[in-house]
């Protein structure tokens, strides 16, 4: 059956780290795909996320926060930005409860100006804010620029979500469905695999070891005629103390980080897995841009 006056469109949302990008769209999908992480520039890779209702269907690119870039890495992720602004149909621009519009937030509305697309402001982590805050918020941003729609949300409590679906559909111009209904992302396994040992890393490390580490899935294979999936994913990190810390006393910090590594991969399989960890030193891997392509940061 053809639907008529079917909408689609791809949606990128932007923000500084933190603001609560990766928990908005992790409660839009419902699964955890996306990683979520107090921890700055979790999201490295540019995960499309698809969601299909009756009426529309809308392809989320998720970039990473809009930063100075400090080195290659960093330079990627400024390109990223700017290349993901080409195509969208909406831009949705997710900022949190601090009050001020600081410098960073002023240079992101200078930049908007120029971008010639329906934006939607998200003023995310109402949960923290009176009813009076979250009025002067909306009334100083109102203000600064000619947003399409101002929402205020809570991402981790699903507040206001629904009508910030509304009006992003709302300004999908009509189009296809580009992917079949039931694909949610079109990230590789393995990518989404990495992304899931590095949270645990992280997680697991805490403050100890603060970005320096990056992870590869360098296997993945399913066995034959059983229902097990092999797994080998490398944690580089940038310092032989590093490597030390991570894999731990007897090696039960690696063995804490692979077991729920492995229960989180299980799920978003749904496969039964072996997952073998390994830690390499690899110094100053930020910099060393092989790496950073080899790790699918690279289109
Ligand atoms: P991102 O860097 O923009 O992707 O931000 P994340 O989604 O990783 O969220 C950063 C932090 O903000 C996490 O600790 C989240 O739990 C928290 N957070 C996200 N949304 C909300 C919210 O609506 N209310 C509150 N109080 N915290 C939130
Ligand atoms: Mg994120």
């Amino acid at each position: 059956m053809i639907k008529l006056n079917f909408k689609s469109g791809f949606i990128t949302i932007i923000g500084r780290p933190n603001v609560g990008k990766s928990t908005l769209l992790n409660h839009i999908i419902g699964e955890k795909i996306s990683i979520i992480s107090d921890k700055p520039q979790t999201t490295r890779n540019k995960i499309q996320f698809i969601h299909t209702t009756e009426n529309s269907q809308m392809i989320f690119v998720d970039t990473p926060g809009i930063h100075k870039p400090k080195n290659k890495l960093g330079e990627f992720m400024n390109k990223e930005v700017s290349l993901a602004l080409a195509d969208m149909d909406v831009l949705v621009w997710v900022i949190d409860d601090s009050m001020e519009i600081g410098p960073g937030d002023s240079k992101i509305l200078q930049r908007l100006e120029g971008i010639n697309i329906p934006k939607i402001l998200v003023i995310n982590k109402i949960d923290k804010l009176s009813n009076e805050n979250i009025s002067k918020l909306v009334d100083k941003f109102k203000k600064r620029h000619d947003f399409k729609f101002i929402v205020p949300i809570s991402a981790q409590r699903g507040r206001n979500v629904d009508t910030l679906l509304e009006s992003i559909e709302s300004l999908l111009p009509e189009g296809p469905k580009y992917y079949p209904e039931d694909m949610i992302t079109d990230q590789q396994e393995r990518i989404i695999v990495a992304e899931i040992v590095r949270e645990k890393t992280l997680k697991y490390l805490d403050q100890e070891i603060p970005h320096g580490i990056a992870v590869e899935t360098t296997m993945m294979k399913e066995r034959k005629d059983k229902d097990i999936i092999d797994i080998h994913s490398t944690i580089y990190c940038e310092k032989d103390s590093h490597k030390g810390i991570i894999i731990g006393k007897d090696g039960r910090k690696l063995k804490g980080i692979g077991k729920s590594a492995r229960e989180d991969i299980e799920r978003f399989l749904d496969i039964k897995v072996n997952l073998q960890l390994w830690v390499k030193v690899n110094k100053n891997w930020r910099e060393k841009e092989n790496l950073v392509k080899r790790m699918g940061y690279k289109r």
